[in-house]
């Protein structure tokens, strides 16, 4: 028996299968466990390795269609990378409500990311500030040699903003580079420009530079989405107000509005799992923003009622996404997803996440506000409460339909019910 210690030295210098073995022996993994781990799907064991640190195997997500989706007119089918049930049939369903109205109309801005260099001990902000605005040209010029690649596809360092900003610690100055990063989510490129241009920015304030780093509250890279989900389709107009009424409870209240745009983030960020973009990223950027826009916490989306009575629902959230760097290239199914789409560009994949943002939202206003969210959800999570209690096969259905019946989905029913149908009873 080896000593039980988290303290291996040289780990990241094995091999993903030394490793997995090191685990296996600390925790005691049966062979179906470690076998389980080990398997790589689509992806080589070697290019796994070469994506994060001290990797043992890969992780399997279901991969997902939403269909209906009718964007700007064209017709799209979403990939969705996603663990949580009723996510992919919630999207696909307000989809083909919101195509009843003509589909999403979605619109985005330059893919602009901000790069921040933090300035400290600079006896005077506000001249530092100016100082900074006249070197504008040369800081950009600066951080424009960073990147040739980039530049060569029209992006690029494309402004300077400066504030001064009082902190715990005092005044401190913060530049900000507005950067083009095109078709690549861009930290990367953004954060080596930020880099670049620290030692400038010190010589002409006379401060101490820290942190340079990218922000991921990406309040010049948006994507936006409008639909009109027609009233006949939603059952009427008691059904318009109601979601009016559920989107207005998120607006007055963060315990409800986190959970609002949780849901909207549902859709989003199995978009951007499926395409091998950064989950955090977006998420941290959509709940920030949700902050920015409105001076407090708020929704992403709007509800209103046009003067036919149908519902009109608008979003507008950061898109930190690239549809080259990251992982979007090297994961083979990521790459498919991006065909499946069809998006030519990042701010193409963007407006396609402001759509999905939109669909899930009012799907999950829609259930919420007329039937209560847990029908829909009650059969799926059914099956994996099912699953998880040891049934197999036609048991599943079984259980499932049980379980549905008696409005009870729970782990020690479905145990109790497992037996029951075992014994014979
Ligand atoms: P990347 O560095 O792999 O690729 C971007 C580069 O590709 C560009 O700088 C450019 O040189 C080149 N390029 C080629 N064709 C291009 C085109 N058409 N448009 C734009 N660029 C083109 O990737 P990235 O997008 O800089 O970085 C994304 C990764 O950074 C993600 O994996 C993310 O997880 C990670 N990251 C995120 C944060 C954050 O969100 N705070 C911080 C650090 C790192």
């Amino acid at each position: 028996m080896m000593k039980r210690s988290s303290e291996v030295s040289g780990f990241y210098k094995l091999s993903p299968e030394e490793r997995l073995k090191y685990v296996a022996e600390f925790a005691g993994l049966t062979e179906e466990e470690v076998k389980a781990i080990a398997a790589t799907g689509s992806m080589k064991i070697e290019d796994v390795n070469r994506m994060i640190e001290n990797v043992i195997g890969t992780f399997e997500l279901p991969f997902g269609i939403a269909t209906h989706f009718r964007i700007n007119g064209e017709d799209r089918l979403i990939p969705m990378a996603i663990e949580e049930p009723s996510v992919v049939a919630a999207a696909s369903k307000a989809a083909k409500i919101a195509r009843a109205g003509g589909g999403f109309h979605t619109t985005s801005t330059e893919p602009i990311m901000i790069g921040q260099v933090q300035i400290v001990d600079v006896p005077d902000p506000h001249g530092a500030r100016l100082k900074i605005l006249e070197k504008k040209e040369e800081i950009l010029a600066l951080a424009n040699e960073q990147d040739p690649v980039l530049m060569k596809f029209g992006g690029g360092a494309k402004d300077v903003e400066v504030r001064v900003i009082d902190s715990p610690r005092g005044k401190m100055v913060i530049v900000h580079l507005l950067v083009d990063c095109r078709d690549a989510m861009g930290a990367n490129a953004v954060n080596t420009m930020a880099e670049a241009v620290g030692p400038y920015l010190e010589r002409i304030t006379g401060g101490r530079v820290y942190l340079r780093i990218i922000s991921n509250l990406a309040i010049y890279r948006l994507a936006r989405a409008r639909a009109v989900f027609p009233k006949e389709e939603l059952g009427g107009e008691d059904v318009v107000d109601a979601v009016i009424e559920a989107w207005a409870f998120a607006a007055a209240d963060p315990f409800r509005c986190a959970t609002h745009n949780k849901g909207i983030m549902n859709g989003v960020s199995a978009v951007v799992r499926a395409t091998g973009n950064d989950t955090r990223a977006v998420e941290a950027g959509a709940h920030s923003y949700a902050y920015f826009k409105h001076g407090h916490y708020g929704p992403l989306t709007y509800y209103e009622k046009d003067s036919d009575g149908n519902l009109v629902g608008t979003i507008e959230l950061p898109v930190a996404v690239g549809i080259i760097g990251g992982a979007t290239k090297v994961h083979p199914v990521a790459r498919a997803a991006i065909k499946i789409l069809g998006v030519k560009s990042a701010r193409e994949l963007g407006e396609v996440l402001a759509a999905v943002g939109l669909a899930q939202n009012f799907a999950a206003l829609r259930a919420l506000a007329t039937e209560g969210i847990q029908r829909g959800h009650m059969a799926l999570h059914a099956r994996n409460i099912a699953a998880m209690v040891g049934a197999v096969g036609e048991e599943i259905d079984i259980l499932v339909q049980k379980m549905v019946e008696m409005k009870k989905v729970r782990m020690d029913i479905a145990e109790e019910l497992l037996k029951e149908l075992r014994s014979g009873k």
